[in-house]
């Protein structure tokens, strides 16, 4: 995708038009992009939403983002990770401007979202499961958490290629230092933070038994990232006795 026509006309219908705050670099293949979507309802935490770039000679082309951000208000925060192949990801992370307008569809997602016991949650411990990139919704999730001052037990584990490859690194740390409890575990695939001696490598069963809230105490587990490793890791957690219902999956598509 070459280019992105500034929208004029009225938005076709359930789209809105978003036009660009702020777009910064997030890590050094990602960036985080900062929307006010005109009409935009409010969304939950863990929901996503649908991105339509028209080119200048009308091509179209859609693709689906998680929200970091949940409430209520216009203002939505996403963050994209460049796939080197990717038709649609180079041109958001590198080309994409304050200023420019964009169509989006939203907010998505029914089952992949966590409210406060106060709105209606379960108030069961909480597991989120992120690889990559698949950290955005899990993200929103944690800020909810934390905003909400929620005493429910919260953990995070992170599977990621290195330290400079973390999404949100301050927004997780302040999640994990409030009231609210909040625990994160990193699984660096390609290289640790220099000093420590962490395992280097993909994320492995006992790793997974390792690091996550055992199946006794009933937590609700989310899992978001490419699908082999949604694929990968809700399999290890059935067979670690995580009921198949409790498990909540997001999956973002490759291998
Ligand atoms: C519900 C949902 C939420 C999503 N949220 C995010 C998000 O918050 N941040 C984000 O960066 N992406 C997210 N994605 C992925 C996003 O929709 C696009 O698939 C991604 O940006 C690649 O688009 P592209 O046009 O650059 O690549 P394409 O041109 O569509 O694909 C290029 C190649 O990469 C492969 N591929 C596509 N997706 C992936 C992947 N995730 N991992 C590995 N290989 C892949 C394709 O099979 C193809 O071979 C989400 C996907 C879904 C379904």
């Amino acid at each position: 995708m070459s280019g992105v026509q500034q929208l004029q006309a009225a938005p076709r219908t359930g789209w809105h038009v978003a036009e660009v705050v702020e777009t910064r670099r997030e890590t050094p293949s990602a960036a985080r992009i900062t929307l006010d979507v005109d009409g935009w309802p409010g969304n939950l935490a863990g929901q996503h939403l649908d991105v339509r770039l028209t080119a200048p000679d009308g091509y179209t082309a859609t693709r689906s983002y998680s929200i970091a951000s949940s409430g209520d208000g216009e203002r939505v925060v996403l963050a994209v990770d460049r796939l080197p192949d990717g038709e649609v990801s180079p041109f958001l992370v590198d080309e994409l401007r304050a200023g420019d307008r964009l169509e989006v569809h939203g907010p998505l997602g029914a089952f992949f979202v966590w409210r406060p016991p106060a709105d209606g949650g379960t108030g069961r411990p909480v597991q989120l499961i992120a690889g990559g990139s698949g950290v955005v919704p899990l993200v929103a999730i944690a800020r909810a958490h934390a905003e909400a001052g929620d005493a429910t037990p919260f953990r995070l584990l992170y599977s990621v290629r290195t330290p400079d490859d973390v999404f949100f690194a301050d927004e997780l740390e302040t999640a994990a230092r409030g009231p609210a409890p909040f625990a994160v575990e990193f699984v660096y695939t390609r290289r640790a933070p220099a000093g420590t001696d962490a395992p280097v490598g993909r994320i492995t069963r006992e790793r997974l038994a390792a690091g996550v809230i055992g199946a006794d105490a009933a937590p609700v587990v989310y899992v978001c990232g490419s699908t082999g490793f949604v694929e990968r890791v809700a399999g290890w957690l059935i067979e670690l006795g995580h009921h198949q219902t409790a498990i909540r999956t997001e999956r973002y598509g490759g291998t």
